[in-house]
């Protein structure tokens, strides 16, 4: 059984990554992120709302190591 970070399956079903490829997203329970699964972004869920924007997207890292990367690339 897959986490869903309080989110209703279906809607994890529906959602897709902004980036060019509209690509399927899936949990990372330990980070509480929806994760793409082709540019490997990481949108912060709030409030139980996925945070869909690539503003607010955590930049691409390896998993076990989330470095103290600068995020402010416009
Ligand atoms: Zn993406």
């Amino acid at each position: 059984m897959s986490e869903t970070l309080g989110l209703d399956p279906l809607l994890l079903e529906i959602l897709a990554c902004p980036c060019e490829a509209h690509a399927a997203l899936e949990v990372d329970g330990a980070r509480q992120l929806l994760v793409c699964t082709v540019c490997f972004r990481g949108f912060p869920v709030r409030d139980g709302i996925p945070v869909m924007l690539l503003d607010e997207a955590l930049p691409p890292t390896t998993r076990d190591a989330p470095g103290p990367q600068d995020s402010a690339e416009a």
